[in-house]
């Protein structure tokens, strides 16, 4: 049961007998990829501590304020699963959802984060549930783990992504064009994953991940999301390097933490294919 914070901490005092359970600074680096979260935070409305002092999973109610100024409360596992289906800042609070959800003439921004999104979520009301979507049919019937080229793949969604790819062209001689690869299980309603760069003769999947302009990207349950992309990767033979910016913590014991694409990443992520595959293998496609 989630309790109010003076309960909360005073019961944390308690259990592990200090004053101070947990300093201020404890937990900044498990806040420091939800900005907006950072943002809604204010120690005022919260008995003084810092959300540095909250571990992500504590069951306590919390005070939020969004930038709109609605006030609520909510624990800190609602608040960082809050990104889900819609692409919008209003994600952030229930209230702002609320009127986004209800307001009878589409803003410009509504119309314009509708077309952000993938065509199939922005024209479907509501999804069904997982279980009742159909699986798609156009996945080729391929062993699990070939890399082919999928109709359903979504088109490059950035320019950095772009810049990787072309960087890592010039590096590295790859099978290009490839943009799927098969799986045994189904992901969302695929048989097939869509990686951001698909490295065929190394069989390396590479994810470039930011967390966006309403910071809603891979965080919460689209952190989960990519997890299940990368272990459904490994179970078919495929081993997987995300480039993780906007102070997106490590994934997997591959990925590669920074501030942006720079030649100084490419040297990272050849080192880091050389300690997948071997230097010896890795080397003969350098150019
Ligand atoms: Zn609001």
């Amino acid at each position: 049961m989630a309790e109010p914070v003076d309960q909360w901490w005073a019961r944390r005092q308690f259990s592990r007998g200090t004053d101070v359970p947990y300093p201020v600074g404890t937990y900044r680096e498990a806040w420091a990829s939800f900005p907006a979260l950072i943002r809604q935070y204010h120690p005022e409305l919260n008995s003084g501590f810092t959300l540095s002092q909250i571990p992500p999973a504590a069951e306590v109610l919390l005070q939020w304020q969004c930038e709109a100024g609605h006030v609520f409360v909510a624990t800190p596992a609602e608040q960082r699963d809050r990104p889900g289906q819609r692409r919008r800042r209003s994600a952030w609070c229930p209230e702002c959802t609320r009127l986004a959800l209800s307001r009878p003439n589409p803003r410009v921004s509504v119309i314009r984060d509708a077309q952000n999104q993938s065509q199939a979520s922005a024209r479907r009301p509501a999804r069904p549930p997982r279980s009742a979507r159909p699986l798609c049919d156009k996945t080729p019937a391929l062993p699990t783990g070939s890399p082919f080229v999928s109709v359903c793949a979504p088109k490059p969604a950035s320019a950095v992504e772009a810049e990787l790819r072309a960087g890592l062209e010039t590096r590295l001689a790859q099978t290009t064009g490839l943009n799927a690869i098969r799986v045994a299980r189904p992901f969302f309603d695929h048989l097939e994953v869509w990686p951001d760069i698909v490295l065929p003769e190394l069989q390396v999947a590479l994810e470039y991940d930011s967390t966006g302009r309403h910071g809603l990207e891979h965080v919460g349950k689209r952190q989960r999301a990519d997890e299940r992309k990368d272990r459904a990767l490994r179970s078919a033979g495929w081993e997987v390097v995300r480039i993780r910016t906007g102070r997106l913590p490590a994934l997997g014991p591959h990925d590669i933490v920074a501030s942006g694409v720079t030649k100084k990443t490419y040297e990272r992520i050849i080192d880091e294919l050389r300690a997948i595959r071997g230097p010896l293998f890795v080397d003969a496609y350098l150019r």
